[in-house]
């Protein structure tokens, strides 16, 4: 699971790029995640972690990882081929979820490819090139698929039904994800398409400082409105303090954040949104040796949740012994939790929850 990070020349796409991953988890501890270039692996912020850690003593704390890639390259006229073109798209196929990166910044001495600031023009550059490499796959696809639907084949009747609602919509300048797909099987078939329009986005508006202190600005506004119409949410960043921020030490952090009445680096508030962008969330395991953050898609079940800790843990898996941090936080110590009969013991067919702490019990 992936994001990628796009945007058009000089809206702060790398600045925020190299503030997130400043801070880059340690890839050691993570080894089933091989490292590209231009791509990073950002810890997500979870004060989860530390609020187990009153409880348990522990010798450190492994927060969850989401793997972020900076995708460079897009200009007007990239579904035609300008630019990276091609290359450009298909690494946007290639993520799970967007960030967009919108300049809301003035700054005479930073160019605009177009001369001038204007979120909305420069989001639906993006999007018009998007749409277009959609629409041009779509009707692609239509075309064969309705061969053989034609032939009777009922699975290419569903497809091609589908693909005929995505050419509507992108016909009519909509992205897929505006399009309200929510039937599970209907979201299953359209993931198979590997439409561009159909990723959850998340529009990284980049502020000065000055509309950053003051909350907003009418240029961020009009994003939320875009977003509101069209899908997609909005955070607000200062890309060059966010880099600043990233520098830091810990506690001149601190300071400099309680300087700038902010409690936590806005970049913390990206690395949360792109993983819930991609549908995942977080269970954790807690021991003397590391109090631990998981990463599993929304709905797994245990077997394939103790899978993501190791394959053996999947195949022999026999149960899980789960708490809630909230009954960590009534009962202090794990065996209270037991004597007041809130370990719960869970099978094959339990639904992971948010906060769940995990014991699996396995064999292989
Ligand atoms: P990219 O082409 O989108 O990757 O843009 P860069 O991150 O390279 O930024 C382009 C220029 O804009 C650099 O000189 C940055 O220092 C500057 N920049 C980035 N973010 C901000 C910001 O929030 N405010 C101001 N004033 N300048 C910024």
């Amino acid at each position: 699971m992936e994001a990628g990070i796009v945007g058009l020349p000089n809206v702060g796409k790398s600045t925020l790029f190299n503030a997130l991953t400043e801070a880059g988890a340690e890839a050691s501890n993570y080894p089933f995640c091989t490292i590209e270039p231009n791509t990073g692996v950002v810890k997500v912020p979870d004060s989860n972690l530390h609020l187990i850690n009153r409880f348990i003593p522990t010798e450190r704390l492994l927060p969850s990882i989401v793997r972020i890639m900076d995708i460079a390259g897009l200009v007007r006229g990239a579904s035609k081929g300008e630019g990276l073109g091609n290359k450009f798209l298909s690494h946007i196929r290639e993520v799970d979820a967007v960030l967009q990166v919108v300049r809301c910044f003035e700054d005479e001495n930073i160019t605009h490819v177009d001369g001038s600031i204007d979120p909305i023009r420069d989001i639906e550059t993006i999007e018009t090139e998007l749409l277009l490499a959609d629409l041009e796959a779509a009707e692609t696809a239509l075309y064969k698929t309705a061969k053989i639907a034609r032939s009777g084949d009922k699975e290419a009747q569903i497809r091609a039904k589908l693909l005929e609602q995505c050419v509507t919509a992108l016909q009519e300048g909509k992205p897929i994800r505006s399009h309200g797909f929510s039937d599970p099987e209907e979201v299953k078939i359209l993931k198979s398409f590997g439409m561009l329009t159909a990723k959850q986005v998340l529009f990284i508006t980049n502020v000065d400082e000055a509309d950053l202190e003051a909350g907003s600005s009418a240029h961020v506004e009009a994003v939320k409105a875009y977003a509101e119409a069209n899908g997609g949410k909005v955070i607000t960043v200062c890309a060059k303090i966010e880099s600043e921020l990233a520098e830091l030490e810990p506690e001149d952090r601190m300071e400099m954040l309680e300087s700038l009445g902010m409690k936590e680096p806005a970049l913390d508030k990206v690395v949360r949104a792109a993983y819930h962008l991609l549908g995942l969330q977080s269970y954790y395991t807690a021991g003397p040796k590391e109090i631990r953050a998981w990463p599993i898609r929304i709905g797994t079940r245990a077997p394939q949740a103790a899978g993501v800790i190791h394959g053996d843990f999947e195949r022999g898996f026999i149960r899980a012994e789960v708490y809630s941090i909230d009954d960590m936080v009534a009962y202090k110590t794990e065996a209270e939790i037991r004597a007041a009969g809130k370990l719960r013991v869970e099978g094959k067919e339990y639904v992971m929850q948010e906060k769940d702490v995990v014991h699996f019990l396995f064999n292989v």
